[in-house]
Formats: structure tokens, C-alpha cells, sequence
């Protein structure tokens, strides 16, 4: 996605450990128009699927996600970090380590909300090593359902992420591929 890829030149922070700042467009304030198009770019590659559901996790997935739910005319389900008084149903969980935050969550869903008769899509905003879409993987495994596959809006190449998905049989679609950080630089794939 041309628009995106120099939106991550243009407005991208490279800030310490190899971390990406996008608070102008993805993290903070949000471009509506570019999730728009981000959630399209996610329909047309998996518009054959039968995809019946959209998982991420909050807070940054939502944005992109929702988008690809509008599109898809299914519903947009996020992992919650934290059990909320109000969710007393039975839930799945599952163990979600944060590379930006060094820190691991506890993330549910409501049984509710996911069975053995839907098809996946997992979306998240970045891809680093992997931890967040194989936790939300790892909650479709244990609702019985299938996954059509893993749609990222920043993969950042360099780590293990895209590798440890793809050694779990998944199909990743990411949209911006970044090849380094290096020297607060941000260099694309094939760049
Ligand atoms: P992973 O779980 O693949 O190691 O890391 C992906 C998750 O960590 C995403 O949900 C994202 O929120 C966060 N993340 C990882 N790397 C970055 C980054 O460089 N920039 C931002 N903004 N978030 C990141």
C-alpha cells in the first residue's frame, strides 16, 4: 500500500529498541480515511474465505480492524487485557507478552462471541516477534474455529514475528514491510 508505505516515511518515529512511533495516523490520532483503505486492501486479499469474524486486540488493532469488519460486513471482536466486571460469562484466555510495554497481559474473549463455525481473520497494527497474533491465534484454537489468515498494518521485518506465523502454517498479509530501523531510519523492504 503506496499511501501507507510513505505515511511510515513521512510521520514515522523511530524512538529506542527498535520501536516505530505512528501516533500521527495508527496509534493516537488516526487517519479514518487510511484505515479505510487498509481494511479494503484486507478484504480484497481475503474476500474468498468466508471469513465470518475479525479478531485483534486493544487498543491500537481496533482501528484497522474495524475497518476490515466493515468491509467484510462481519463483526469486529477485540481481546480485552483485563477481565471487566461486566464480562461474567466464560471466557477464553490466553498470555500476550507486549514488546513495547515489556510486559505480559492476561487477554480474554467471551466464549460467546467465537465457536468452531467461524473463519478468522486476525489483524494488528504491528508485527515485531509475533507474541500478540499468535496469543490471538492461540484463543481461535481454542474456540474449535478456523483462521483464514493474519493481516498487519506494520510488519517490521527484521524480527522473528513473520516467521514463527508462517512455521504455524498461517497465511500474513502485511501491508508496510520494513527492512530496519537502523540509525533512526526507516527503510523499507525492498527499498
Ligand atoms: P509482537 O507481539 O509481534 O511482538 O508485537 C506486536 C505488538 O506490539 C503490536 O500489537 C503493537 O501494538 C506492538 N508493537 C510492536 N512493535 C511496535 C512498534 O515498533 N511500534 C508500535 N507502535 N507498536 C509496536
Amino acid at each position: 500500500m503506496e499511501l501507507l508505505q510513505q505515511k511510515v516515511k513521512e510521520d514515522g518515529v523511530v524512538i529506542d529498541g527498535g520501536i516505530l512511533k505512528v501516533d500521527s495516523f495508527l496509534n493516537h490520532q488516526i487517519d479514518a480515511k487510511l484505515m479505510h483503505e487498509i481494511g479494503k486492501t484486507f478484504y480484497e486479499t481475503y474476500k474468498d474465505e468466508n471469513v465470518t469474524k475479525i479478531l485483534t486486540i486493544e487498543a491500537s488493532g481496533i482501528a484497522p480492524a474495524i475497518m476490515a469488519a466493515l468491509h467484510f460486513d462481519v463483526p469486529c471482536l477485540f481481546a480485552k487485557k483485563a477481565q471487566p466486571s461486566t464480562l461474567t460469562e466464560e471466557v477464553y484466555q490466553t498470555d500476550i507478552h507486549s514488546y513495547t510495554k515489556n510486559k505480559t497481559n492476561h487477554v480474554i474473549i467471551s466464549k460467546k462471541f467465537l465457536n468452531e463455525n467461524d473463519r478468522v481473520l486476525i489483524i494488528d497494527d504491528f508485527l515485531a516477534n509475533g507474541e500478540a497474533a499468535l496469543g490471538l491465534y492461540d484463543l481461535v484454537d481454542q474456540a474449535g474455529a478456523s483462521c483464514a489468515g493474519v493481516g498487519i498494518v506494520v510488519e517490521k521485518s527484521f524480527q522473528k514475528g513473520y516467521q514463527r506465523l508462517i512455521d504455524k502454517g498461517l497465511s500474513v498479509t502485511s501491508l508496510c514491510r520494513i527492512a530496519s530501523l537502523d540509525n533512526n531510519q526507516v527503510t523499507l523492504v525492498g527499498e
